[in-house]
């Protein structure tokens, strides 16, 4: 089998099914390659999507081609600009440029000349059924389905209802055009698809002009072979839909683009329909389209992902010929190596307890040296205050410790970061027992890794100075769904039964002062915790960060128990 080389990693791999299919169309076809991504614009885009941005935009520049973006814009009711400009937003962000913008309307007029031509050629014709007497017409998958009255029309009195149909005669559902195929054809497909349906309703392209639509099947392959894609790539659903795709092209004699599917991508965890997406907006059960716990390209982009980790999710990910569903935590694990290279590394307290050091002079404030980036020499060094007073992360201290627990425990030593040596002698607590405060001793000889003796601690913990550090609201994320399937619905109930309660924890936290100038965007990893990004919500006194992911793998720890 042919392999090649995987980029910077020198591993090798097996060509892909769409790869040898593109690489033997190089050697036996054309070496010309041109892919299109071709979203509807009713919604905003999800990782799903980006799969097969990455995959259509991904395999033409592998192969010195072009990807076009098109919008399958040919249902008015639906879509909208907004969609269309976050589209355009989402695919510039994943870092993709397309060779040539298109919408479906504006091939309308095209598309209607080829019509007349199917209705010339006695291909077409117009229906007076009514939409429930086509559906049960059509039959089943066992018993052919039954011709319609009006299917021997003669092509005059075709291509004259026809007109009037696009002149705007008669009322939305009155008349369809069909194509004549077959109504016995075993795919039900075939059976006389509709072409043509009459939506009086306003097109946010082509305005009123037109009251007839074409259907997705009548346009999708001709707007293909208009562009001259050479492989239209969708998903699994559409591969009943090849027969017909491949009809319309050749009863027209046009240019023979191909259709091949891949098996959509499905995440644990995640419901990725647009009308579910748009529920969860509109139910307000999410803030928006950008909320960062949403599916959708926006929603993660806020929540601090990278391009780099998605584009590398969907190269993990791989193209596939059956459906199957993808674990939410190789999403996560994409974005936490992504980011451990890249993002600057920061002091954070997210639940804090007091510490005061008992043996520092009071007033006093020192700077310690800090790293920005461990995996990154050239990211350099930052200054941290220390002082008498500190916050250290309540999950650090334990009264009782169990055997192996290296952080902080009463008369035990730990390191502080970047800092000193510091030992609890007291613990002090409210009238209800709860642990309000720690009173520790630092060794003065102890900074910045050394000792007075020599001696080795082996638990560090993070901190932040208590008079220099500033407050922030931090956003704690996890998954939206508490069922593995949330499409996977118990009768009587939806996909909003299986909300996860705690898929955002709002905390106050101390962060070093340093993070003070940090911008909207901003990534960090707030050392021990996890990533963190800033939220377009922050005031300049006050930032929100949101977690991006947790620094361990938590979801690969419960799976190995
Ligand atoms: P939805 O079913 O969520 O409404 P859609 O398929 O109707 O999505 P389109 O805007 O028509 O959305 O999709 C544009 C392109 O993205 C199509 O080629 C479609 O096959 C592909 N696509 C949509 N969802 C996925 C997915 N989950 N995985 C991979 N590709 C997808
Ligand atoms: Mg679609």
């Amino acid at each position: 089998m042919a392999t090649i080389n995987d980029g910077a990693a020198g591993k090798e791999r097996s060509l892909n099914f769409l790869e040898e299919i593109i690489e033997n169309h190089i050697n036996t076809v054309d070496s010309r390659i041109h892919t299109r991504f071709p979203p509807e614009p009713n919604g905003y885009l999800h990782i799903g999507h980006a799969k097969s941005i990455c995959l259509n935009f991904g395999l033409a520049k592998k192969y010195n081609g072009l990807c076009n973006l098109r919008f399958d814009d040919t249902n008015p009711v639906k879509e909208d600009v907004e969609y269309v400009d976050s589209i355009k937003e989402d695919i510039r962000w994943l870092g993709f440029q397309w060779a040539e913008e298109h919408y479906a309307s504006d091939y309308f007029d095209q598309l209607y000349e080829w019509a007349i031509e199917l209705i010339k050629k006695g291909l077409a014709y117009v229906d007076d059924q009514s939409q429930e007497e086509i559906r049960l017409g059509r039959g089943t998958v066992t018993e052919p389905g039954k011709e319609s009255p009006w299917r021997n029309r003669s092509v005059e009195e075709n291509l004259d209802l026809f007109a009037r149909m696009k002149a705007g005669e008669f009322a939305d559902g009155e008349k369809v055009l069909r194509a004549k195929i077959d109504m016995a054809h075993p795919n039900m497909l075939l059976r006389d698809p509709i072409m043509y349906r009459i939506i009086h309703s306003e097109h946010h392209r082509t305005g009123n002009r037109w009251c007839i639509y074409p259907m997705y099947d009548y346009a999708h392959g001709q707007s293909d072979s208009i562009e001259h894609i050479t492989h239209s790539i969708c998903t699994l659903e559409f591969d009943v839909h090849r027969p017909l795709y491949d009809w319309f092209i050749e009863k027209l004699g046009i240019y023979p683009s191909h259709q091949y599917e891949f098996a959509r991508l499905n995440l644990t965890y995640t419901v990725m329909s647009k009308r579910k997406l748009l529920q969860l907006v509109t139910d307000k059960v999410v803030s928006g389209w950008d909320d960062p716990r949403m599916p959708t390209i926006s929603g993660i982009r806020r929540k601090g992902y990278t391009p780099a980790s998605i584009r590398a999710f969907a190269d993990k990910v791989g193209v596939a010929k059956r459906d199957n569903v993808i674990d939410l935590s190789l999403l996560e694990f994409c974005v936490r190596e992504d980011l451990n290279k890249t993002a600057e590394r920061r002091m954070a307290v997210l639940d804090p307890l007091k510490v005061t050091i008992t043996n520092y002079p009071e007033g006093k404030t020192e700077m310690f040296e800090a790293i920005n980036n461990p995996e990154d020499p050239s990211a350099g060094t930052h200054q941290i205050p220390f002082s008498r007073e500190i916050y250290i992360d309540r999950a650090d201290f334990m009264e009782i410790p169990p055997k192996k627990y290296y952080r902080l425990a009463p008369g035990t030593e730990v390191r502080l970061r970047y800092s000193y040596l510091i030992k609890c002698e007291e613990v002090v607590k409210d009238s209800e027992g709860n642990v309000t405060e720690l009173r520790c001793t630092y060794d003065p000889q102890s900074g910045e890794g050394s000792s007075s003796d020599g001696r080795r601690v082996k638990g560090v913990i993070h901190w932040v100075s208590v008079p220099h550090a500033e407050e922030a609201e931090i956003r704690l994320y996890s998954n939206l769904f508490i069922k593995e399937d949330p499409n996977d619905v118990e009768d009587g109930k939806t996909f909003l039964d299986y909300l996860n309660p705690e898929s955002m924890v709002v905390r106050t936290g101390f962060i070093e002062p340093s993070l003070k100038e940090a911008s909207v965007g901003d990534k960090f990893q707030f050392e021990r915790v996890g990533y963190f990004c800033v939220d377009p919500d922050s005031k300049p006194d006050r930032l929100v960060f949101n977690r991006t992911v947790t620094l361990k793998d938590t979801w690969a720890k419960i799976a190995d128990k």
